[in-house]
């Protein structure tokens, strides 16, 4: 259902359209044929409903965000927000938009406050005319980002580890999804990158001692100190291609004065960065990334390796070149900081709407001891973090994270997988991760395993139970594996108590969503 609001000339324009089109009715680029149900001229009128005169969504609907400030919701949490292409500025290619932030609402959610309602009694979200170019103007001191995706939010929470580490109050520079950096800083930040990256002097000390064991004369503690780093996100560009003089110069330098080699290093990483900021191409395009400042480049290989390394196997959800303005580019340098990083591994928590607390919740993988079960510890002690969070705030952001993993898999090759844990499933562990049962903690890890991955907690049951029945004959069982490890607790188990029913109650209420993207 879509309302229009327009001039009268306008509004008989579509329906005459509608009512007696000239041509099949089609959305987007022609791929979704549309069949019309009804035309109908309505009037609206504004209400405001209380807490126990709510209306049910009949659709699933889209709730523009200035919109939704006026309404509450009950039952379904509170969405999940999004940002939409709005209006083309051009009509051109490449196209730029306008965007505007919608959250999504599931049917049947009942919404009260302040509501706009037609005469079928069908509330009406209209959006705001578009709102860009306010938000253009007010930015003249800033440099701002936008994380209204994994990637850029990594870039952004790897700044924001950045500027914690030159010890500034970082909750100034954001607000909600938008990073902004007040210019005299932006000024510096490749200065403090350089720093956070070789922060850890007694580390830094010894890569280096190992280094030069290794190598000899050929060392280069540019490539040990600095592309380590970033190769695994950021083949072949100006801070990692080996071609680049200021690179080269460096091979070989060694010596004892440990600040001193550390001062050529940065000079180095400093010229890089003059390097990228001189490298554009004339684009007519607005950034992808900010939507705001002009484009300069495209994004390729060297700015982000493990998505756009090859575009063959991205094509699907990349159809065109993305452009990108130099900022941007910039920024995504910090993906590598952003990211956990752990045995060719990263891992990243995004929470969409919420930069600050993505942030947290980063900064909790990186300061929990390692587990021995290293991702599926990391995963947990984020959900127990969130389980930590005032009451709402925890159901909110348990429906609302997302994991991104990366796994490196050849030099400019990874997969990236990504997970979330399903409305479901937080209400399942909401509810009911108090009740696990405590003669069982040995396999608590293992549980996660199966939610984690999505198999069934039946099955678990199954070889728990398995084991208990079955003591004798699983008597030589070997440890080692999930499945045996089960069985193991199964056997030790004295009775069958009927808290195991714990493990049906929560198959009953959870899945886990688990799709690859690359
Ligand atoms: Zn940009």
């Amino acid at each position: 259902m879509i309302h229009i609001k327009a001039s009268e000339e306008l509004l008989n324009e579509i329906e005459s359209g509608l009512k007696e089109p000239k041509e099949l009715l089609f959305l987007s680029g022609g791929e979704y044929p549309v069949k019309v149900e009804e035309v109908k001229r309505v009037k609206c009128f504004e209400k405001r409903l209380s807490e126990e005169e709510t209306v049910a969504l009949n659709y699933n609907a889209y709730i523009p965000k200035e919109f939704k400030e006026k309404i509450s919701s009950s039952g379904t949490g509170e969405g999940v927000l999004f940002s939409f292409s709005y209006f083309y500025k051009n009509s051109q290619k490449p196209k730029t938009y306008s965007w505007v932030d919608a959250y999504y609402f599931q049917k049947g959610t009942e919404i009260y406050g302040f509501l706009i309602l037609d005469e079928d009694n069908n509330p009406v979200f209209l959006a705001e005319p578009t709102t860009e170019e306010l938000k253009k103007s007010e930015g003249e001191e800033y440099v701002r980002f936008y994380a209204g995706n994994w990637l850029m939010a990594s870039a952004c929470v790897g700044v924001l580890k950045v500027l914690e580490n030159a010890r500034e109050d970082i909750e100034k520079y954001v607000e909600e999804r938008t990073l902004k950096i007040p210019k005299g800083l932006w000024e510096k930040l490749p200065e403090l990158y350089v720093d956070y990256l070789l922060k850890d002097k007694e580390s830094v000390k010894r890569s280096l001692e190992d280094s030069y064991r290794q190598r000899g004369a050929d060392i280069n503690p540019y490539n040990t100190l600095i592309y380590s780093r970033l190769r695994d996100f950021h083949s072949n560009s100006p801070f990692t291609n080996q071609s680049h003089e200021y690179i080269k110069r460096l091979k070989g330098v060694y010596s004892e004065n440990l600040e001193e080699v550390l001062e050529k290093v940065k000079e180095s990483f400093l010229e890089a960065y003059r390097k990228l900021f001189a490298i554009t191409k004339e684009l007519s395009s607005t950034c992808f990334f900010c939507h705001e400042r002009q484009a300069r480049n495209y994004v390729d290989a060297t700015t982000f390796t493990p998505l756009f390394a090859s575009l063959e196997t991205v094509r699907n959800f990349i159809w065109d070149p993305i452009p990108i303005c130099k900022e941007c580019e910039f920024l995504l340098y910090f993906a590598s900081a952003g990211f956990y990083r752990s045995a060719g591994k990263y891992l990243f928590v995004y929470i969409p709407d919420d930069l600050l607390e993505t942030y947290r919740m980063n900064m909790v993988l990186s300061t929990k001891e390692e587990i021995e079960e290293e991702k599926l510890g990391k995963v947990w002690s984020i959900v127990k973090y969130v389980l930590d969070l005032e009451k709402q705030k925890s159901s909110w952001v348990l429906q609302n994270i997302y994991f991104v993993e990366i796994e490196m898999v050849g030099d400019a090759t990874a997969n990236i997988y990504s997970f979330h844990i399903s409305p479901n499933l937080a209400k399942a562990i909401r509810k009911l991760i108090d009740h696990y049962p405590k003669n069982l903690q040995d396999i608590f890890s293992e549980f996660l395993f199966y939610i984690y991955t999505g198999r069934s907690l039946y099955e678990f049951l199954f070889l728990l139970l398995s084991g208990f029945i079955r003591k004798d004959s699983y008597k030589n069982l070997q440890g080692g594996t999930i499945e045996s490890k089960i069985a193991q607790a199964g056997r030790s188990m004295k009775y069958i108590s009927q808290n195991l029913l714990f493990f049906i109650n929560f198959q009953g209420g959870c899945q886990l969503f688990r799709f690859m993207i690359v």
